[in-house]
């Protein structure tokens, strides 16, 4: 490329790049998705070093997010907050440590490993232990004073629980990530959505639109959450020598540390901690968009240094985008087994959070409507959760040759009548009992690996089954005859045999398995096991009344009406006596000691404020857990009160996780 035409698209790579940084960071609202704004930075990046001298030090590359908005109240950090560099695979992040290597003269480091949470970057100032300020992050230097909203997130303290070496400190300055949960995100967008206001697209964004509200009694409806990780400054106390240190103190002092971190000796255990975290990322109950990797000690730190954006001791391991842009082939619509039908748009096949999704839930005719999705659409989709892929946004302009989409006129399976619903949302149902895509549906809950685990009874099973009449309700597997599937085409004799004894070993099944196999509106795989808990029988559980059942405390009342009118069809009685006959087993076994602490080593230091030393002690062995009196490299916690004495520099020395009294009980209450 000629130095002319690079200087152009230098320029208008530039312009775009702050648009964007304008869209995200102070709208909350953007309009590309991270990877094509990651794209766009990186070709800027490679641009700037074809042509190191239209290199500009303004240029996006070589600066940490946008300055605050002009006119309103500021803070400036105490030392500069800065961004992190990428990696998106191992071999990028071995090239990482290797520089890290070189740069500590073939020093060996130790890495602490964090997950890298996706939500604002917050600073936290503290004076003599009280929270004085809170600001966002803004251009690194400078950042959006966000104080009163900040107050509201009752994770954070206003004041720090006092520790011999660190408060009293004059000063304190903490960052971390204040976030939404996906349960809460996916609340308040329902009510947004109920309202008919624009409805976020992700929890950063929500978070991020939260932090910049003026009334702040509604931010702190929207529950914000936070997690320290890092610190910018400590003044009149004795500073933190490792990451590590600072994290066990951070936790000690009163701040929401996550517990994921780890320390880790080698570089093979980062790598393994960022592999593990990539898999579990769909059950952590926030998004996480990676892992950051630090190097431990504080003067190694020093001596690596920072680029105008980036410290070099630190890196992001980015898990693959969870947003990608396609395009709609189709609407259709599924029921379910309970009748709701469901638009579920066919999209053409992309790859979204490593793997290729070639559908996405509309989840109800309302939300098509809202989103005005049609076919030949272009849209964003993104893996909430990691789970479901969702539409979250249609591209708007360009051509649409697709019709609107509106709700069908009969059951798309059985061509039954549809009935409109209005509960907590509109919902369509399919009223025909005897719709074939109903059962299909519920057998397969029913097989599922939470209910009855089947192995083998599978949807292509399911539906061969149906199709030949061998079942028409739940209890009729139970009386599957081997000649019977062998006439399927899916069945040779030996997988048949494997089909049937998977059959016969689900009859003992525990009755909370059955109960929520059965499919009964409302009650989940949790409210299942409370119940059957609870009353030990098919036959007590059946008998008992709406009142009995909603003064358990996790049954509410639209939960007991739904069992007692599920148990009162006669449909549910002949089902019931079939499962007898078969021999299902309909029995919760006795509930053993909850074990949850077993192994684990505790010892105590300083004062507890609301327990007595000997109801702390009861409290770990009652979930199977010791006390010991002296603290090593094999105690689990160290529990540390007011005016905690020599155990707790000890366990800090050792490394021993350090919880204060609030964390220790939670963790024996959860
Ligand atoms: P970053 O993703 O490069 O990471 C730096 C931030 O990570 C820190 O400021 C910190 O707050 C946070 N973090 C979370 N957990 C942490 C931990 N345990 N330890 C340390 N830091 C932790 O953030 P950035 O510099 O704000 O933004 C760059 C990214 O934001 C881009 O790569 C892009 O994906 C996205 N972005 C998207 C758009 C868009 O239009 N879609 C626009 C701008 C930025």
């Amino acid at each position: 490329m000629d130095k002319v035409k690079a200087e152009k698209e230098i320029k208008k790579l530039s312009r775009d790049i702050e648009e964007h940084n304008r869209r995200y960071y102070d709208l909350a609202h953007p309009t590309v998705t991270d990877k094509e704004y990651d794209d766009l930075l990186k070709r800027l990046i490679a641009l700037e070093e074809e042509f190191p001298d239209l290199k500009d030090l303004h240029s996006p590359s070589q600066r940490v997010g946008i300055q605050a908005p002009a006119g309103g109240p500021t803070v400036k950090h105490h030392t500069k907050m800065y961004s992190l560099d990428n990696t998106y695979a191992v071999d990028e992040l071995k090239e990482w440590h290797a520089r890290i290597l070189k740069g500590l003269s073939g020093q060996k480091p130790e890495y602490v490993v964090e997950l890298k949470i996706d939500g604002v970057s917050a600073a936290l100032t503290y004076q003599d232990g009280n929270l004085i300020s809170g600001a966002t992050r803004g251009d690194g230097i400078t950042g959006e004073d966000v104080t009163p909203a900040l107050k509201t997130i009752r994770a954070i303290p206003l004041k720090l629980i006092k520790i011999p070496d660190v408060i009293p400190a004059k000063l304190l300055e903490v960052r971390g990530e204040v976030y939404m949960t996906h349960q809460d995100f996916e609340r308040l967008n329902q009510d947004r959505r109920d309202k008919g206001d624009v409805l976020f697209a992700n929890p950063r964004n929500f978070t991020s639109g939260s932090l910049k509200l003026l009334d702040t009694r509604m931010t702190a409806r929207r529950n914000l959450q936070c997690f320290i990780h890092s610190f910018g400054v400590l003044e009149g106390g004795e500073a933190f020598k490792t990451q590590w240190e600072f994290l066990q103190k951070a936790r000690v002092l009163g701040f929401p540390v996550n517990p994921f971190s780890r320390l880790c000796g080698s570089f093979d255990e980062v790598v393994a901690y960022c592999q593990e975290f990539q898999e579990k990322r769909a059950t952590i109950p926030y998004d996480v968009d990676g892992v950051v990797v630090k190097v431990n000690a504080l003067d190694q730190q020093t001596r690596l240094g920072a680029t105008l954006k980036s410290p070099r001791w630190a890196v992001a391991y980015k898990f693959p985008a969870k947003q990608a842009r396609t395009k709609v082939i189709a609407i259709e619509v599924q029921v379910g087994r309970t009748g709701v039908l469901t638009p579920v748009a066919k999209l053409e096949p992309v790859e979204c959070a490593g793997v290729t999704i070639s559908s996405a839930t509309l989840h109800n005719f309302d939300i098509v409507g809202q989103l005005g999705v049609r076919v030949g659409d272009t849209v964003i989709v993104e893996r909430a959760g990691d789970v479901i892929p969702k539409i979250t946004r249609v591209e708007g302009g360009g051509e649409r040759k697709g019709k609107s989409f509106s709700v069908p006129k009969a059951c798309p399976a059985c061509q039954g009548e549809i009935v409109k619903e209005k509960t907590e949302q509109v919902a369509y149902r399919c009223v025909n009992p005897l719709c074939p895509k109903q059962l299909e549906r519920s057998l397969m809950h029913f097989a599922s690996r939470g209910a009855m685990d089947i192995e083998g009874l599978g949807e292509s099973a399911v539906r061969q089954l149906l199709d030949k009449g061998y079942v028409r309700d739940l209890a009729d597997i139970y009386y599957l005859k081997k000649e019977d599937l062998c006439r399927l085409e899916l069945f040779k004799a030996k997988k048949a045999g494997n089909l049937l004894s998977a059959i016969e070993k689900s009859k003992t099944q525990p009755l909370s398995r059955l109960l929520f196999g059965l499919g009964i509106s409302n009650i989940g795989e949790k409210a299942a096991f409370t119940l059957a808990r609870r009353f030990g029988t098919m036959p007590l559980l059946r008998s008992a009344p709406a009142e009995e059942l909603e003064a358990i405390h996790e049954i509410g009342p639209v939960m007991a009406a739904a069992f007692v009118r599920f148990f009162q069809q006669a449909s549910t009685h002949r089902l019931m006596e079939k499962l007898m006959a078969a021999g299902v087993g309909m029995k919760e076994p006795a509930a053993e000691g909850d074990q949850k602490l077993k192994g684990k080593k505790f010892v105590f230091t300083g004062e507890l404020k609301s327990w007595t030393r000997q109801q702390a002690g009861e409290a770990v062995k009652r979930f199977g857990g010791e006390i010991v009196s002296t603290v090593s490299r094999s105690t689990d916690y160290v529990v540390a009160g007011e005016g905690p004495g020599s155990k707790y520099t000890k366990a800090l020395s050792l490394g021993v996780t350090i919880l204060h009294e609030a964390q220790f009980q939670e963790m024996v209450h959860a």
